[in-house]
């Protein structure tokens, strides 16, 4: 599943051919994706200029004066930009074509992806009213876990998926980030220090930085038929790694599962 990191890559990666280009047709092959594609976005965009590609969470913004598409990728979507000349592959499902001539083509075989359109401001629709604040913002912080998770019994793990507490923190990166904070991932959300919380809050940006950064190092060219960015093979500490040595102590790395997702991490180094 295409994961924060992923999700700014590709925004990175088809900003350039799309910012600021005006739509010249949409075509919609397979209109039933997790909820259906709108039978009037190409009236809505067509001869429209894209004014921005941004993202939110795991949406990807393309912001008009009228509006906004809302893309997310799902389990298994992804974003190119082809041309013209780009053979049609199976599960090729939308396309934007831009006064470049390049199209912004969305592929996915799962269809858990969507695109949609909302009127100003895209902020306030359904999907993204509700999300946590972005983790790399300045918002996000040791102060404001602290707050948020008072009174509140769940597991730390759970806490931090949670995408209305923050956004983009998945099953890997909550496992990761909770080891280099030193937090075991069953602990009570609401029994941990605001100090131990500012350690967390900076192992979630470190490591969400980390993977974007690579993402932008690995950047595969958007433009290209194999141009498919897919999860980047970050140093893991504990994640997948169950009965291996932990690296920081040579104890043994333990998997529990929490909301049906698997957890991994290290007893020792973790309290
Ligand atoms: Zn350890």
């Amino acid at each position: 599943m295409p994961e924060l990191p992923e999700v700014e890559t590709s925004r990175r990666g088809i900003a350039p051919h799309v910012q600021g280009q005006t739509v010249r047709c949409v075509i919609i092959r397979q209109p039933n994706l997790r909820w259906p594609a709108p039978d009037e976005l190409p009236t809505l965009i067509t001869r429209r200029k894209i004014l921005a590609v941004d993202r939110r969470g795991k949406y990807i913004l393309l912001r008009f004066t009228n509006g906004a598409v809302i893309l997310h990728l799902g389990m298994s979507g992804s974003l190119r930009i082809a041309t013209r000349n780009t053979a049609i592959r199976d599960h090729d499902h939308v396309d934007i074509v831009l006064g470049n001539d390049k199209i912004l083509r969305l592929h996915d075989p799962r269809r858990f992806g969507c695109v949609l359109w909302t009127d100003n401001p895209a902020e306030q629709h359904k999907l993204l009213a509700k999300l946590g604040p972005e983790p790399l913002s300045d918002e996000f912080n040791g102060a404001y876990l602290h707050r948020q998770s008072r009174k509140r019994r769940c597991s730390v793990k759970a806490f931090i998926m949670n995408s209305h507490i923050v956004v983009g923190v998945g099953n890997i990166y909550a496992s990761e980030s909770l080891f280099i904070a030193g937090i075991n991932p069953r602990r009570k959300a609401g029994s941990i220090s605001r100090q131990r919380y500012d350690a967390l809050a900076d192992a979630i940006k470190q490591i969400l930085a980390a993977a974007i950064e690579q993402g932008g190092t690995t950047l595969r060219d958007f433009t290209r038929e194999d141009g498919q960015p897919g999860y980047f093979a970050q140093q893991l500490y504990v994640y997948g790694k169950a009965g291996e040595a932990c690296q920081q102590c040579g104890g043994v790395i333990k998997q529990v599962t929490q909301q049906q997702r698997s957890s991994f991490y290290c007893s020792h180094c973790q309290k």
